[in-house]
């Protein structure tokens, strides 16, 4: 333990948004890619934009004077930005990467032959970040000044700023190796971090940031002990530099991860929404009290108690539990919210003022103002209607037993044979058609009042008659709309059920120049009418071939809204599947033979700690089953999951009880299809065989391939043949073609059988 602690700022972020109030480097980004402005636009664009979040943090009552103020500022992304400063390039690419921006796009994005580094999803949110691409030959230097140019650039603009980086455990472990052990490298990525801090050291900084999350999620035993020692070697090289260093790790419970490391570091960062504080008396600790991931107001009074618990052991500064990097910028920009929701929520900015207003009142200096008004807000929300519907709530609680439960497969299957009479290894796709510049400009234009919606409507339907007509042609079985009318696959089911509120501009990013914008789920859910039958019933009564239902699953529902934090996920899982079931009674009414309920996102919510995975699958694959079970046993269930590799959720997957379960595996040439068979997954599968993120065409030797590989692992009676996931990215000439040569593959295989 340190005897001279060193001050640290009383209140701090662990980060901030970066793409901009009004999506600004989103514009740059795109306008750069497109040729319309050139690098030193671009660099002038990007540099305004971390400008004005500085001076941002600095009115909203962070110091400037401090490192209270990180600074990070990623063009596209945080790990891309530790890979190109620690020049670790691709074997692949290594001596030809382009410097400066092309290398940085080359890597992020591809161009010809080279393709990008991989895409993952952040720990368990909804961020993605480019995978390091390590392997033997792998060497680190400090091959970029980015980080230490924009500390530079912050103390220009009179901010004494803190950078952060990725920490080296995080970063290794978040990194593929190919004929190398990440980890394995450490000893030659840690000289890296030493030249940076020194670079650092040289240009003034006090403090570095080291964000290492991978220290809170499961690993073996060994490998943790292997990645504190990493984690410790880097902050023992920023130290020798004369560094200050704040360890960061968030995203889950640093407590029994990182005491081994308190010892080394001068400040901690942890996560007090979704963990504990660790046994480190007397280190300075940073209370992550302010919540990182979701909308709501902190509980000020709770915060507060629990600072000054903390305070008795130690020093205590106020932060957030994560990065504020995954909410919206400013909630001030939402004028269309219901007034009385927006006083129950906080946004990135006014996250900020919180963590401020908590310091102030730790160090003794309580604004009782502040304090009344956020007190006000929590027993409103409470008791405001709509947060609990007593209908909802009776109908929950009188579910039977068998809610569940639908009758056995053999005898679903059968039924379902009877009804569709499909020919073996059936054809279809996943459910969206491009969304073309025709359909987004008619969207904008209604929203704006330019096109009435009956005009809009006319449009969306001579789209459906466009698709129909064209899978007709395709020869494609099994049949879908296109989902013209969904801006977004949670949005439009957010803007249709109650309880729900869209924003306006609160984006977040998903990764590089892509954002989302969460709907906040703030109350019980229900769904007052019927929303997809017109569109479905629309095109069933175009064509002979059954038309399949589209609808968003609770899970992947839940998992791209912002949650209400009130009762457990499970219960608010289980409303949104009774509004689901609701619409699946209204298409069977409407006679839809197929209804296909999309979970893309039931891996990414699956809890990093193993130990808190059986409580979610329980309630994740509960709620899917809840939504599901009450179809006729003619009526065929199909789902959808893409996003991630879901060998570790085949029983998951089983559990939902699908009739077909479609997934993504062209990428990973079928990975997924052994890990379901050696399972023993008895019910019909489509693993993808056309890999929709490119542009390219899948050839007839791809298909056959991929195909039979298939068949060699699933019986005829259970396989489907369509792509990988949605088709709305894509372009239809590449779609068109794509598609045939599908189909063609299907026939081939077929004959075969
Ligand atoms: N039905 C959706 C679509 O085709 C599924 C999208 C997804 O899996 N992300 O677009
Ligand atoms: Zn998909």
């Amino acid at each position: 333990m340190t005897t001279t602690t060193p001050a640290f700022p009383g209140g701090t972020i662990l980060g901030y948004p970066r793409i901009g109030r009004r999506r600004e480097l989103k514009r740059a980004l795109e306008s750069h890619w497109r040729d319309a402005i050139d690098d030193a636009a671009f660099h002038e664009a990007a540099r305004a934009n971390r400008l004005a979040d500085l001076q941002r943090l600095v009115a909203l009552g962070l110091r400037a004077d401090d490192a209270s103020i990180p600074v990070e500022g990623a063009h596209y992304d945080h790990v891309l930005d530790a890979t190109l400063t620690f020049g670790a390039v691709p074997a692949r690419l290594r001596g030809r990467l382009p410097s400066g921006l092309a290398g940085e796009w080359l890597l992020a994005r591809g161009a010809g032959d080279d393709v990008p580094l991989e895409m993952t999803k952040w720990l368990d949110s909804n961020y993605h970040y480019l995978v390091p691409e390590l392997d033997a030959a792998s060497n680190f230097s400090l091959a970029d000044t980015r980080i230490v140019d924009r500390f530079v650039e912050a103390g220009a603009a009179g901010v004494h700023a803190r950078p952060v980086v990725v920490g080296p455990a995080t970063y290794l472990a978040l990194a593929k190796g190919t004929g190398v052990r990440p980890l394995d490298l450490a000893e030659r990525l840690v000289p890296a971090y030493a030249a940076l801090a020194a670079a650092l050291a040289a240009a003034g900084a006090t403090w570095i940031q080291l964000d290492e999350p991978a220290l809170v999620a499961d690993h073996e035993d060994a490998t943790l002990a292997e990645l504190q020692d990493v984690a410790r070697a880097g902050i023992e090289a920023a130290r020798a530099a004369g560094l200050r260093v704040l360890l960061h790790v968030g995203h889950g419970d640093a407590a029994g991860r990182v005491e081994p490391l308190a010892d080394a570091v001068d400040a901690l960062a942890v996560d007090l929404v979704r963990g504990t504080a660790p046994e480190t008396d007397g280190v300075q600790l940073v209370a992550g009290v302010v919540h990182g991931r979701n909308v709501w107001r902190t509980d000020l009074d709770a915060a507060l108690e629990a600072l000054r618990a903390l305070a008795e052991r130690g020093p205590v500064s106020v932060g957030t539990s994560t990065t504020l990097l995954h909410v919206p910028h400013d909630l001030d920009a939402e004028a269309a919210l219901e007034p009385r929701l927006r006083s129950w929520l906080a946004f990135a900015d006014q996250k900020v003022a919180e963590v401020a207003t908590l310091a102030a009142a730790l160090a003794g200096d309580v604004d009782e103002a502040a304090f009344g008004a956020a007190r006000a807000a929590i027993d409103d929300r409470r008791a405001a209607p709509g947060v609990h519907d007593g209908a909802v709530r009776e109908r929950l609680a009188a579910l039977p037993a068998d809610a569940r439960t639908r009758s056995p497969y053999d005898d679903r299957a059968a039924q379902q044979r009877a009804a569709l009479e499909l020919p073996p290894l059936p054809t279809t796709t996943i459910g969206s058609f491009p969304q073309t510049g025709d359909i987004r400009s008619a969207r904008a234009r209604n929203a704006r009042g330019e096109l009435d919606d009956a005009g809009y409507a006319e449009v969306l339907r001579d789209e459906v008659r466009r698709v129909v007509a064209l899978q007709e042609e395709l020869g494609l079985d099994v049949l879908v709309h296109g989902e013209p009318e969904r801006n977004d696959m949670v949005q439009y089911f957010a803007e249709h059920f109650d309880g729900f509120a869209p924003t306006q501009h609160g984006w977040v990013q998903s990764y590089g120049s892509r954002a989302t914008r969460p709907s906040i789920l703030w109350g019980d859910v229900a769904r007052p009418e019927a929303f997809t039958v017109e569109w479905i019933a629309f095109a069933q009564s175009l064509t002979d071939r059954p038309v399949k239902g589209m609808l968003t699953g609770p899970v992947t529902i839940l998992a791209w809204s912002f949650v209400r934090d009130d009762q457990p996920l499970g219960e608010t899982a289980d409303q949104v599947a009774l509004a689901l079931a609701d619409e699946i009674a209204d298409l069977e009414a409407a006679g839809i033979r197929i209804v296909q309920v999309d979970e893309p996102a039931l891996r990414e919510l699956l809890p990093l700690r193993r130990e808190a995975r059986p409580a979610y699958l329980d309630w994740s694959v509960g709620a899917f089953r809840l939504a599901t079970a009450a179809a006729a046993p003619a009526t065929q269930i199909h789902t959808h999951l893409c996003y991630s590799e879901f060998n570790t959720v085949v029983d998951a997957i089983d559990g939902l009880d699908a009739d077909v379960t479609s997934i993504e595996a062209a990428r990973s040439k079928m990975e997924v299809v052994d890990a379901l068979a050696g399972h023993g997954f008895g019910r019909g599968i489509g693993p993808g065989v056309y890999d929709i993120h490119s542009p390219r065409v899948p050839a007839r030797e791809e298909l056959d391939e991929l195909l039979s590989i298939a068949t060699g692992a699933i019986s005829d009676e259970l396989l489907w043949v369509n792509p990988d996931c949605g088709l709305k990215t894509r372009g239809y000439a590449e779609t068109v073609e794509s598609l045939g040569n599908l189909v063609e593959a299907a026939r081939r295989a077929r004959a075969a059988v």
